[in-house]
């Protein structure tokens, strides 16, 4: 399973060094793109937030000093004069002084302009219905702001009414909001560019810094390393993903060993005889002998070599049972199963002087018990359950293929023999590939070692579960539960 694999990896066309560099610059990319955005997003916030702040605080005191200004004004002039036209003549006269940077209008009860130390009055239209007359008409004391046009600046008024009836009113323009902001802009503009400067430099930093914590991992102990805690998972899964590779590889390597140890036996049993036959040194009457001899271990190696590709289809068809072949998407009757099993091997049951017969629902006309998979690997798993059981059988013993359900409701096959059994401590080791409890039992009737490995395979390959347990008295009981 992990051979193809390996051999992607390691082919050119995919090379080793391509791949990570791929995922170094994205994550560069992706650094530099958070912390921009986070950058921007404070300075956003930040610019808005002072430019309220500042607007607020600003505005505030401009209004209050507004205030003081006219009141103080209002007071110097109403000391000075009792009636609107000398207030005007002491205007216009310069005889008081007006506060600074102030503009300065004095507006009659009718609301007409009588005097504007910023405009002609000539050309003022009548101020009647400006809010903050009204209010000081009305009040005493007035007070508005106005933006201009453009947004970019806003007037602050406050006027109060003079004892001679009329109002005077001061006004400052200063910075509105979106002035304060626009004004604000271009240093913001530069502390952006900064940001993303910065942003750009510290992913670079970043990923290198994890570039280099993951290619100083020293891949072969993977626990071993002095990482930082954000990789040590993906540590540990390499490391349970070495150990599965390493216990593979021991797997397959004894595995090698013993299919060339199976292999070489008969060829040397073979070799020797017809080497014997070959030179004319067999005597006349054992050249049939050992004809015989030859075909036999022939006949035992195709056997070997036949289960050998079974297990290798296995194999694969496990390395591609994610693609979910459509092969395992058959419905078989474990009925029929046990039955045709029953039939093909009745033959080999009737020479060992066994007695072989299927017991299944439907005989006790109940339905059917169906499974999802593959018929043939199907069959050949009961094949291999009942030929074992014919196999390590006694004279006169007995084997049951039987198939049900249990309580809950898992279709079930079971073959049940009154053979020699199997010792418990060896149970579990049966199912291992070219394990044999006997090998002179299971050489003489014909055995490999590999039929219940592919047992044990084909089970998995249908999630099915292979349990092996004494029969009472004696014999043993092979039971194999398909999911629900
Ligand atoms: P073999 O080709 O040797 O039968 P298997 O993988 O089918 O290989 O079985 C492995 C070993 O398990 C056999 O050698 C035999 O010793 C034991 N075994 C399998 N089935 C039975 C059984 N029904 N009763 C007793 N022993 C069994």
């Amino acid at each position: 399973m992990s051979a193809p694999s390996g051999i992607r990896a390691d082919s050119p066309s995919d090379s080793s060094t391509g791949a990570p560099g791929v995922a170094r610059r994205m994550l560069s990319r992706t650094i530099a793109r958070t912390v921009m955005m986070a950058t921007a997003g404070v300075a956003v916030v930040c610019a808005l937030f002072f430019a309220a702040v500042f607007y607020l605080v600003v505005d505030d005191r401009a209004a209050r000093d507004l205030e003081a200004e006219c009141k103080a004004f209002a007071e110097v002039l109403d000391d000075r004069s009792g009636d609107a036209v000398s207030t005007v003549a002491l205007l216009d006269e310069d005889a008081v002084i007006a506060p600074s940077d102030t503009r300065v209008t004095l507006v009659d009860e009718d609301g007409s302009v009588l005097y504007d130390n910023r405009a002609d009055v000539a050309q003022l239209e009548n101020h009647a219905l400006r809010p903050e007359v009204i209010q000081a008409m009305e009040t005493g004391e007035g007070r508005s702001g106005r933006y201009s046009a453009t947004l970019d600046e806003e007037t602050l008024y406050h006027s109060i009414r003079l004892d001679d009836g009329s109002v005077l009113r001061l006004a400052v323009t200063q910075a509105s909001v979106w002035g304060v902001l626009q004004s604000l802009a271009l240093p913001y503009a530069a502390l952006l560019a900064a940001a993303v400067l910065a942003a750009f430099l510290a992913a670079w930093a970043i990923s290198r810094k994890i570039a280099s914590e993951f290619s100083t991992v020293d891949l072969d102990h993977p626990l071993e390393n002095d990482a930082p805690q954000e990789i040590v998972p993906l540590l540990e899964r390499l490391d349970a993903q070495k150990k599965s590779i390493d216990a593979q590889a021991a797997e397959r390597r004894r595995f090698t060993a013993n299919v060339s140890h199976e292999l070489k036996t008969p060829l040397t049993v073979i070799s020797g005889y017809a080497e014997i036959i070959d030179r004319g040194i067999a005597r006349p009457e054992d050249v049939q002998k050992f004809a015989g001899l030859i075909h036999a271990e022939a006949q035992r190696m195709k056997m070997l070599v036949d289960e050998l590709l079974t297990l290798s289809r296995l194999d694969d068809a496990q390395a591609a049972a994610e693609a979910m072949p459509v092969a395992m998407d058959q419905d078989v009757s474990l009925t029929q199963v046990a039955h045709a099993v029953a039939a093909r091997l009745e033959p080999a049951a009737e020479r060992r002087n066994v007695s072989l017969r299927a017991r299944t629902p439907d005989e006790d006309g109940l339905s059917d018990i169906v499974v999802r998979g593959n018929a043939r690997m199907l069959e050949e798993m009961a094949r291999n359950l009942v030929e074992n059981a014919i196999r390590y059988n006694v004279e006169g013993g007995r084997v049951v293929v039987d198939v049900s359900r249990d309580r809950r409701g898992a279709p079930m096959l079971r073959v049940v023999d009154t053979g020699v059994g199997i010792p418990p401590e060896l149970r579990e080791k049966v199912f291992e590939r070219f394990f044999c409890v006997d090998e002179s039992r299971s050489k003489e009737t014909g055995g490999t070692g590999l039929g219940l490995a592919i047992v044990k395979h084909a089970a998995q390959l249908h999630g099915a579960k292979v349990r092996v347990y004494g029969n009472d008295p004696r014999g043993s009981v092979f039971e194999v539960t398909f999911p629900v």
